[in-house]
C-alpha cells in the first residue's frame, strides 16, 4: 500500500477512535478536570489531572514497529513546540504538545496517543458498555496501517470493530437515559 493511502486510512481510524472516546466520555470528567488524574506513576502516585496520561512524548514513540511514524511526522508538517509546562515532580516534563487547554494536535497523533488508555478507563468501558478494550491490539493495528503492512481486509475489519463499539456505547447511553 502506498504511503498516502496508508495515511488516509490511519487518519480515518483516528477520527473514528476520537468519536469512540468522545462517546465514552471518561477522561475529562474523571481525570483531566480533577486535581489528581488516573495516571499512576510508581514514584509519585497519581499525577496531576490536567496532564492525564500525556506525561511523555508519546507522539514520537512506537510500540513495536520502528519507523512507522515517519510518514505521520512528515505529513504533519509542523515543528515540535517548545514545552513551557510545569514539570511533574518525579516524572518529568509532560509531552511537548500538552498545554493547559489539552493537546495541541487535533489530528496526526501517534498510535500510542490514540490507542493507549489507563486501566481505570478500560474497567469503565468493560463495566458500562461490555467492551473489552485492548490497547495493545489497537496500537498494533494503527502502526501496521501507518506502515502499510496490513491488508485492505484487515483495515476494513478494524474500522468495522471501532464503528461497532461506537454503536454499542451510543445504544447503552440511550438505554440508560430512558
Ligand atoms: S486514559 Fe486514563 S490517565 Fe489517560 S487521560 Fe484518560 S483517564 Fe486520564
Ligand atoms: S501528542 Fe497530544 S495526545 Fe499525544 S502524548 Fe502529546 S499531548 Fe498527549
Amino acid at each position: 500500500m502506498d504511503k498516502k493511502t496508508a495515511l488516509s486510512h490511519y487518519l480515518e481510524c483516528e477520527r473514528m477512535l476520537n468519536t469512540f472516546f468522545e462517546e465514552v466520555n471518561y477522561c475529562l470528567p474523571n481525570c483531566i478536570s480533577q486535581e489528581k488524574g488516573k495516571m499512576y506513576h510508581e514514584h509519585v502516585g497519581f499525577v496531576r489531572g490536567d496532564v492525564g496520561c500525556c506525561t511523555f512524548n508519546y507522539h514520537a514513540s512506537t510500540h513495536s514497529i520502528i519507523g512507522c511514524l515517519d510518514v505521520l511526522i512528515e505529513e504533519r508538517g509542523d515543528s515540535i513546540p517548545t514545552n513551557t509546562e510545569e514539570e511533574i515532580e518525579g516524572v518529568g516534563q509532560p509531552c511537548d504538545y500538552h498545554t493547559s487547554d489539552g493537546c495541541l494536535l487535533t489530528e496526526y497523533k501517534g498510535p500510542l496517543c490514540l490507542g493507549a488508555i489507563c486501566d481505570e478507563q478500560k474497567n469503565y468501558i468493560k463495566g458500562w458498555f461490555g467492551i473489552k478494550y485492548n490497547s495493545d491490539y489497537v496500537i498494533e493495528q494503527l502502526e501496521r496501517i501507518l506502515n502499510g503492512t496490513t491488508s485492505s481486509e484487515n483495515i476494513i475489519e478494524f474500522k468495522k470493530e471501532i464503528l461497532k463499539n461506537i454503536e454499542v456505547v451510543k445504544r447503552v447511553k440511550e438505554y440508560s437515559t430512558k
